[in-house]
């Protein structure tokens, strides 16, 4: 029989004991009859996506999890971003990872995500098409401070430091932004590392006076008057996910780093309107959408990511209830076609770290058939499930290469 597989990684769904929950995890606190259902009637595990790494990126996770290698076929979070946005790609262009983000007076990071501001599309326009020196900026904005940078132009590299000091040593704020600097001494890198250097500071230029940031500060929000690049990459043609796993795969995602993903490993990637990868998304609409793609599809890759966000904020009652709002949704895959319904995360997002980590994530899977002692859908209980500690791939693995 055809497998009809769908894969739910809830992006930074778990985390670690919180005191004031009576050293319970967000997981743990919230009341989740349906994920605690499957649970009780599918096998349990503990996954370790990426071992070692203390905190993984979101990007890094996915690619470890569906079986890439991140040596040679990770193209960087910046091409990932610009496929999500549909942003139309050759291979000859350099494309980072933005944030917008704010500098305080004295000119130090103030905050990474300038307050997370909703709606970047007017300052985006006030700074596209930036030329320096015969290369092209171009900027599209994406799911709320984030956003991409094209560099089009001659002699330009991905071979460059970006000048996050909180993504990079000194990993600080109330800090200057860091120079960019060339990975190597390579002329192209020495030139890039240069150019991007002038574009920064025109763009700070721009945005210090731009009547949104004007009006940001006289209501006392953050403005965005910078931006912080980073993850610099090139696009390039992978093995495809079905190539080389045999199952033909879609991606039902909301953020656009996870339709850029699905998209960069060849899966068929679904829009559904309303969800967008904030708290507001349609989880209904998705689940639908992920159960009906069951009819055309082996693999269904869904992706929601709320709780990473709440995870990052330290808002735990936040975590809480998107977790109980996921599990009020569940029925709509839990009484869909599927022949396995698993269900894990890319990475613990502990509110009392406001950042991910590397702790191992829970994971289930549900046929209907095999079953073990677990009883919830929690981080300790999955700890003495019977599908045991996985790594990387292993948990794919398992359920399609039998
Ligand atoms: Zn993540």
């Amino acid at each position: 029989m055809k497998p009809k597989i769908i894969f739910f990684i809830i992006d930074g769904l778990s985390g670690r004991p919180i005191p004031a929950l009576g050293n319970k995890t967000c997981l743990e606190a919230a009341k989740n009859p349906h994920f605690d259902f499957l649970a009780f009637g599918g096998q349990s595990g503990l996954l370790i996506p990426l071992p070692g790494e203390e905190h993984p990126s979101s990007e890094t996770a996915h690619f470890a999890i569906f079986g890439y290698d991140l040596k040679d076929e990770f193209p960087g979070r910046g091409p990932l971003e610009a496929l999500g946005l549909n942003i139309p790609l050759e291979g000859n262009e350099i494309i980072f990872r933005a944030n917008f983000a704010t500098l305080d007076r004295n000119g130090n990071l103030k905050d990474v995500r300038a307050g997370r501001i909703k709606d970047t599309n007017a300052l985006c326009q006030a700074i596209d098409n930036i030329e320096i020196e015969g290369v092209i900026f171009k900027i599209y904005p994406s799911l709320e401070h984030r956003a991409v940078v094209v560099l089009r132009g001659e002699g330009i590299t991905d071979q460059v430091w970006g000048n996050d000091p909180h993504k990079l040593p000194p990993f600080k704020i109330g800090v200057p932004l860091l120079p960019f600097k060339p990975k190597k001494e390579t002329k192209e890198a020495i030139f890039t590392a240069n150019i991007l250097e002038k574009y920064i500071h025109k763009v700070q230029e721009i945005l210090k006076n731009h009547p949104l940031n004007l009006e940001r500060e006289k209501n006392s929000q953050e403005p965005a008057n910078t931006l912080l690049l980073r993850e610099g990459g090139k696009f390039f043609k992978v093995t495809s996910f079905e190539e080389r796993w045999q199952v033909k795969a879609c991606c039902v995602a909301g953020a656009p780093l996870y339709k850029g993903i699905g998209r960069f490993l060849g899966m068929d990637v679904f829009e559904v309107k309303g969800a967008d990868g904030t708290p507001q998304t349609d989880l209904a609409g998705k689940f639908q959408k992920a159960s009906k793609l069951l009819k055309f599809y082996d693999f269904v890759f869904l992706h929601v990511k709320a709780c990473d966000l709440f995870g990052e904020d330290g808002n735990c009652e936040g975590k809480i209830q998107f977790i109980e709002k996921i599990d009020n949704f569940l029925p709509i895959l839990m009484e869909s076609d599927f022949t396995k319904l698993i269900i894990t995360a890319d990475h613990s997002t502990p509110c009392i770290l406001k950042a991910h980590s590397g702790d191992p994530v829970p994971c289930l899977i549900y046929d209907r058939e095999n079953q073990d002692e677990t009883k919830r859908f929690t981080e300790k209980e999955a700890l003495f499930g019977g599908l045991g500690k996985l790594q990387g791939s292993e948990l794919l693995k398992l359920i399609l290469e039998k």
